[in-house]
């Protein structure tokens, strides 16, 4: 699908901001030029929209294969691989929600339903603002900031569906080099390397896996 960029306004630093609104993503460069494309790189996974209103959905899983390596995790819907976004009503749902929604789950914040008062579509916080109420939230949708009155954080698929918290067993395992989450989003179950632990033995150190994944996911938005 063809990016559709528009422009969103100036920021604080006087920068022209361009949004594309096809792939959720920004449009410009660091001097405020309009990019020919934008900044979302597999833009293939649009291409590929599954209708959670015209098909039955069992279970949704996400898995960071290594994610010391690469925090872009597979999709599997109804036990396949499925490389594209969920669709349902005006949502567009992407892996990144999916990492968003972990990580609420797994710190435990209330979610509520947002709403852009720019565009009208609902919001999902992904990356840091998964775990952060905030009062500013960024519209994926057309790019704009819009206020709310008290801090919160927003999700498109807790109004969809009734995702469980996750519970941790007490237990630590030591991490190297190789560390696979495996979460399944509607039994709320999380494994590490196969095991369900709450906190990890990495670089000497002992973390809690919130932390942890809080962490090498902050920017995942
Ligand atoms: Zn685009
Ligand atoms: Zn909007
Ligand atoms: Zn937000």
């Amino acid at each position: 699908m063809k990016c559709n960029i528009e422009y969103i306004g100036k920021s604080r630093q006087g920068i022209t901001k361009y949004y594309c609104t096809v792939h959720k993503s920004f449009a410009y460069d660091k001097l405020g030029n309009k990019l020919d494309e934008c900044l979302w790189d597999n833009k293939e996974i649009y291409n590929n929209k599954l209708s959670i209103q015209q098909n039955e959905i069992q279970n949704i899983k996400v898995r960071y294969e290594n994610i010391l390596e690469s925090v872009i995790p597979t999709i599997i819907i109804n036990n396949d691989e499925f490389n594209g976004v969920l669709e349902y009503d005006n949502s567009i749902l992407t892996y990144k929600d999916f990492g968003g929604i972990m990580l609420s789950k797994l710190n435990n914040v209330p979610l509520e339903i947002v709403k852009c008062s720019h565009c009208g579509r609902y919001h999902s916080d992904n990356g840091q603002f998964a775990y952060t109420p905030h009062r500013t939230h960024l519209c994926l949708y057309c790019g704009h900031l819009f206020r709310v009155k008290e801090k919160n954080i927003g999700s498109e698929l807790a109004m969809i569906y009734n995702i469980p918290e996750i519970k941790l067993n007490d237990k630590l395992l030591k991490i190297d080099d190789y560390c696979c989450v495996e979460y399944d989003m509607l039994k709320g179950t999380m494994l590490i390397n196969s095991q369900n632990v709450d906190r990890i033995l990495f670089e000497g150190k002992e973390i809690t896996i919130v932390d942890f994944l809080n962490h090498f996911l902050e920017k995942e938005f």
